[in-house]
């Protein structure tokens, strides 16, 4: 039996990435996306933004992804790597 490939650029397929935030201060966390690049041509990596709620302590933020080409969940740790602006 062949196994036809269903055509994926019609829907978002779901991927969790466990990750550090790269930075955080009073407003946001910032993650340098390990998936998404900034255009086709470019391998800059896209950094993306989620509210921080004023809270600068270590933790794990468990948030929906902002990515183009995947539905995505992101565990957040942010730990003592995690730069504070
Ligand atoms: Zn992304």
């Amino acid at each position: 039996m062949r196994i036809k490939p269903l055509d994926r650029s019609i829907f978002k397929e779901h991927i969790t990435i466990n990750t550090i935030a790269d930075a955080i201060d009073k407003k946001h966390i910032y993650i340098y996306c390990p998936i998404c690049n900034k255009s086709k041509y470019s391998r800059s990596k896209v950094l993306h933004i989620h509210k921080s709620s004023a809270n600068l302590s270590n933790r794990l933020e468990v948030r929906k992804g902002h990515c183009s080409t995947y539905d995505t969940t992101f565990n957040i740790s942010i730990t003592d790597d995690t730069q504070r602006l």
